[in-house]
């Protein structure tokens, strides 16, 4: 591919042209401005290591010029009817998918994924503003019979101001996520993007007034998350606050949206295991068990880091994975290959770490030696672990990269108890042809979504969160839409108070 050092615009191959930020710029209020302090931080592509432009180190300065932005824009969203608002999330749905392949680019170089791979994420920020410019006019209050003489409704309205704190995986795909609801609700946006890869949030805010939302609407504050992430966080003039990262930010972020009592939606990390029984497909649980945690190289929040897998069949189901994934291709995210390079130097030391860890341990790596990778960029072979023991920090912590732990079970109550045995809870996959205990299993684990027979299974409609350290709050479905309305109950005494009074 080609790419440049420096601010230069990056041609990628092929015709679509990505235009990385020439100049260090915010955007907020619909003009791209400097950050108030004049200072920018460099943009990598994590394919060859090499630095690719330059964005705007915003701080909090600049977080209260973008909430003072979006709190203008509000006071217009709310004169919106539902129904425009839905059209108008058609329409930026439409810009989206009109610069699908552009922005598809633009993230695989930012991130390092495969160009597929973003391909199908952009796909899914196009389904998330489709889907919710859906339910932009059907999200309603109720009417409570409080008997006669009285009348009692509910009002779902919008929060104002709502911020959004993304993370470096899946940059675009969880923007959309959280900011498609929170338009169909009639508020705005500040989002701060991952400093690791700010390239499509602020393609994005420019997509938003191209689709003919006003200025102010949606405001993009790249930066530090210690910097502008931290005085989001703290904002006093936000309404609620969704952060999608890592279990420690995520206290963080907590603390400080404490201050200000801001509700907060946390996504964060997992520890997903995908249970195998002996009754299952496992040339089928091979390919899934693959793709779960190879997947963006594994930097899913609900990778299925975890195989427990019935001894009966341990032996036999890790040669099926050992040999598809040696079959896997590693490369730069444009050549498309199955697994890109980690997104950073930092988080390629991190997960190296890891695998340097299990062996100290005492697990073994079951895969055999493999070519050479390529000699730039933040590259690492997938591994699978096995003679692996639950207290093993690598069968309880999340890796965030390919890497594989495999655990033996006897019997059904293991295999739950070991599913259980860690302190997350968000992903669990479940793989057998006994469809009674398939949903049995469903039942008992402690996770906040499960899916049988088929790993990654569902999409936008369904509702998408966890239990324990994976967070709070769900993303997805009509339920995220609460996330983002405060509730005003309204009562009223109406004709002649009856006799007695009410129920109070
Ligand atoms: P991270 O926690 O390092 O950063 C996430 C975001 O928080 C970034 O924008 C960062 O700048 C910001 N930030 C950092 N410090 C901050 C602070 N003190 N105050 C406010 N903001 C701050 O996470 P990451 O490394 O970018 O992402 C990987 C993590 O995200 C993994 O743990 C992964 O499991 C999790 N994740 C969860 C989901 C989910 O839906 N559950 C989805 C994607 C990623």
């Amino acid at each position: 591919m080609t790419t440049t050092n420096g601010t230069a615009p990056v041609t990628a191959p092929a015709t679509t042209t990505v235009t990385v930020p020439e100049h260090p710029l915010l955007h907020i209020g619909g003009a791209r401005v400097p950050a108030r302090s004049g200072r920018s931080m460099p943009v990598e592509d994590p394919s060859t290591a090499t630095t690719i432009g330059v964005v705007a180190r915003g701080d909090g300065t600049d977080v209260d010029l973008a909430v003072a932005a979006a709190r203008d824009a509000a006071r217009h969203a709310r004169s919106v009817t539902p129904a425009e608002r839905g059209r108008a999330l058609r329409a930026l749905a439409a810009e989206l998918d009109a610069a699908r392949e552009e922005l598809a680019r633009l993230e695989t170089l930012d991130t390092g994924k495969p160009l597929s791979l973003a391909r199908s994420e952009i796909a899914g920020c196009v389904a998330y503003l489709d889907y919710y410019a859906g339910a932009a006019d059907k999200v309603h209050g109720e009417t409570i019979p409080v008997g006669p003489g009285s009348l009692a409704y509910t009002v779902r309205g919008p929060v104002g101001v709502t911020a959004h704190i993304v993370p470096w995986n899946a940059p675009l795909s969880m923007l959309c996520r959280s900011v498609a609801p929170a338009l169909a609700t009639g508020n705005t946006a500040v989002v701060k993007p991952a400093e690791q890869t700010p390239l499509t949030a602020l393609r994005f805010a420019e997509l938003v007034e191209a689709a003919g939302y006003p200025p102010g609407t949606c405001n993009v504050v790249t930066g530090l998350g210690r910097e502008a992430g931290h005085a989001l966080a703290a904002h006093p003039g936000i309404g609620s606050l969704t952060f999608t990262g890592s279990v420690v930010t995520g206290r963080a972020v907590l603390r400080a949206a404490a201050e200000h009592i801001t509700p907060v939606v946390t996504e964060l990390g997992g520890k997903s295991p995908q249970i195998v029984f002996a009754d299952a497909d496992l040339d089928d649980v091979a390919a899934q068990v693959v793709t779960g945690f190879t997947a963006n190289s594994g930097q899913y929040c609900d990778a299925g880091s975890r195989l427990l897998v019935d001894r009966a069949v341990q032996g036999e189901l890790v040669d099926w994975i050992v040999a598809r994934t040696a079959a896997l291709s590693i490369g730069p995210g444009i050549d498309d290959p199955d697994l890109g390079p980690l997104v950073s130097a930092e988080h390629h030391a991190r997960v190296a770490g890891y695998v340097e860890i299990g062996r100290r341990e005492g697990a073994r790596v079951a895969d055999g030696p493999r070519g050479a990778l390529p000699d730039r960029g933040h590259f690492l072979a997938p591994t699978t672990f096995v003679d692996v023991t639950p207290d093993m920090r690598i069968a309880r912590e999340e890796i965030f990269g390919p890497v594989l732990t495999v655990l033996g079970f006897d019997d059904e109550d293991e295999a739950v108890a070991l599913a259980d045995a860690t302190d997350y809870g968000l992903g669990v996959g479940i793989h057998t042809r006994d469809i009674d205990r398939a949903l049995r299993v469903a039942g008992r684990v402690d996770a906040g979504y499960v899916m049988i027979n088929e790993y990654f299974g569902g999409g936008t409609a369904v509702p998408f969160g966890g239990t324990k350290l994976s967070g709070t709050g769900r993303e997805r479905g009509l339920v995220a839409l609460e996330s983002y309305v405060a509730l005003k109950t309204v009562v009223a005494r109406v004709g002649a108070r009856p006799a007695g009074g009410g129920d109070r």
